[in-house]
């Protein structure tokens, strides 16, 4: 009997060593990837609320403690805080001084322009102040596609908003590769693929008339 409780108490000891070991392996990993790529709307961005001194009783603000750039998560900002149409929302970044005005658009399934401007002391509490400081970037996203247009430079694209969640239509299967360079697109398994540079590379989560319809040619070794 004694002997049971013995090995018994061993087990329990190789068990939760071996668990402890487990998850001191696994857990570094998993921070480093969600420092460097994730940035959650819900928890990064803290809504305040209106602008005082505002009165169209559209402008609201929020504050970023994270260097983020603003073309990467203003849709998603959209989505989470814009509620009526020619909303005005301020996210001041106190990390990297800047204040980006976020204005929102309704129309055609909703858009967004972007205008990242230095940040002007104190401005989020006075609306005469707000969004004074120096132009530095400007860019106009269509919410529903992704479709962009850079007022600085001239250059439009399209950025990647499938990734998100959207419960209606089943977006977790990735359908086509799409080369924004050549304009072409492809089967995943397709062995051009592999040669297509990161920054041209986009997984479409879309039909074969989407890909069409937003100017991509099918390739012609994959026959998509
Ligand atoms: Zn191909």
């Amino acid at each position: 009997m004694k002997k049971n409780v013995f090995y018994y108490s061993i087990c329990i000891l190789i068990l939760s060593t071996a668990l402890s070991f487990s998850s001191a392996a696994s857990e570094p990993v998993e921070t480093e990837e969600m420092t460097e790529s994730m940035f959650d709307i819900k928890t990064d961005i803290e809504f305040m609320g209106d602008v005082p001194n505002d009165v169209t009783g559209k402008w609201k603000w929020a504050k970023l403690d994270k260097v983020a750039d603003p073309y990467d998560y203003a849709v998603d900002y959209c989505k989470e805080f814009c509620e009526e149409d020619g909303e005005v929302h301020a996210i001041i970044n106190t990390q990297d001084n800047t204040t980006t005005c976020l204005n929102y658009s309704a129309d055609n399934g909703g858009s967004v322009t972007i205008t990242v401007r230095e940040y002007v002391k104190d401005e989020e509490k006075d609306a005469k102040v707000l969004f004074t400081g120096q132009e530095l970037k400007s860019r106009v996203i269509d919410i529903s596609t992704g479709a962009y247009y850079d007022y600085d430079t001239g250059e439009s694209g399209y950025i990647d908003i499938s990734t998100e969640e959207e419960s209606e239509t089943d977006l977790t299967e990735i359908t086509y590769i799409l080369n924004t360079n050549t304009m072409k697109f492809h089967k995943p398994t397709c062995s051009s693929v592999e040669d297509i540079k990161e920054e041209n590379r986009r997984d479409f989560f879309g039909t074969r008339d989407e890909a069409i319809a937003m100017g991509y040619d099918s390739c012609g070794r994959c026959n998509p």
